[in-house]
């Protein structure tokens, strides 16, 4: 006789939210209108915190008495599993607004490690550095990593490996060019606020790949701006982890970005330029392994 239903389901009660719980108890049961003549409202135990407060029905019927809870839990429980899923979905559309103005990987591009092509020694070296790399940044290690080579060699296949990689696992990743990235910063120009947003966000993610350092200045004017806004970016990257790919070589490098920034990129880094065919060892930096 007695009838189980979908309590909570919403739909259920945004209709019936407002009648009593007694006459709701006969919209949830219409087979026992006529044969029930009385349901009372008692607090059982609430499977959650074990308190009393959860609201059940209880009526008689042909001498025996039933009991059924209107709701899964008790109020109490049931506002706290609210509030945890609604800062669930909060979390969840922050993050997808972020990545929207951070995170340019195309879902379905193949780049990933297990599709990148180990042709040579270069290649083979590049592909263990880098996975070398995620399991240290993974473990929990702050590291930079630095790619310099021609273009069409690897590197940004190889860094977008990476921020999958570590997207997937959790990491709160940046993937965006020099050029996108200073221009978000022109867009900041004149708005404090925007400005300290920006920086905001900068300083949050766990990981910032930024593909194609050197081309965000095209005009001579620019470097010297640019080159201080450098500076700033790595202050506020202080003790986080990032990436950057070149296709400039480490001395052209240094004309446009400054060579204070160059050297402070040294630290704590990982390096392949074997894109290149130099000798990656011939610089004086922190090495690989
Ligand atoms: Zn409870």
């Amino acid at each position: 006789m007695m009838m189980n239903m979908n309590l909570t389901d919403n739909d259920f009660w945004e209709k019936f939210g407002n009648l009593r719980q007694e006459d709701l108890f006969f919209k949830v049961h219409p087979e026992l209108i006529d044969i029930v003549s009385e349901v009372e409202i008692k607090k059982t135990e609430c499977p959650s915190c074990k308190k009393d407060e959860r609201v059940s029905w209880v009526w008689a019927f042909d001498e025996t008495e039933y009991e059924e809870p209107v709701r899964d839990l008790c109020r109490d429980c049931e506002l706290e599993a609210l509030s945890l899923e609604t800062g669930y979905t909060l979390n969840e559309k922050r993050r997808a607004v972020i990545d929207k103005e951070w995170y340019f990987i195309n879902e379905n591009e193949a780049s990933g490690f297990k599709n990148f092509e180990v042709h040579d020694e270069k290649s083979e070296f590049a592909k263990k550095t880098t996975t070398e790399y995620i399991k240290r940044l993974l473990a929990g290690e702050q590291l930079n990593l630095m790619m310099l080579g021609k273009t069409g060699t690897g590197k940004s296949h190889l860094s977008k490996a990476i921020a999958k990689t570590a997207k997937h696992k959790g990491k709160k990743v940046a993937y965006i060019t020099a050029m996108h990235l200073f221009n978000k910063i022109k867009g900041t120009f004149n708005n404090i606020h925007e400005r300290n947003r920006f920086n905001e966000q900068f300083k949050a993610f766990d990981l910032i790949v930024i593909d194609d350092v050197g081309m965000e200045t095209k005009k001579v004017a620019e470097v010297s701006w640019s080159t201080s806004e450098w500076t700033e970016l790595l202050n506020l990257r202080e003790g986080k982890s990032n990436i950057w790919t070149s296709n400039f070589d480490e001395q052209s490098l240094s004309k446009v970005i400054g060579d204070r920034t160059l050297s402070r990129m040294y630290e704590n880094t990982i390096f392949i330029e074997n894109f290149t065919g130099e000798d990656f060892r011939r610089r004086k930096r922190i090495n690989v392994v």
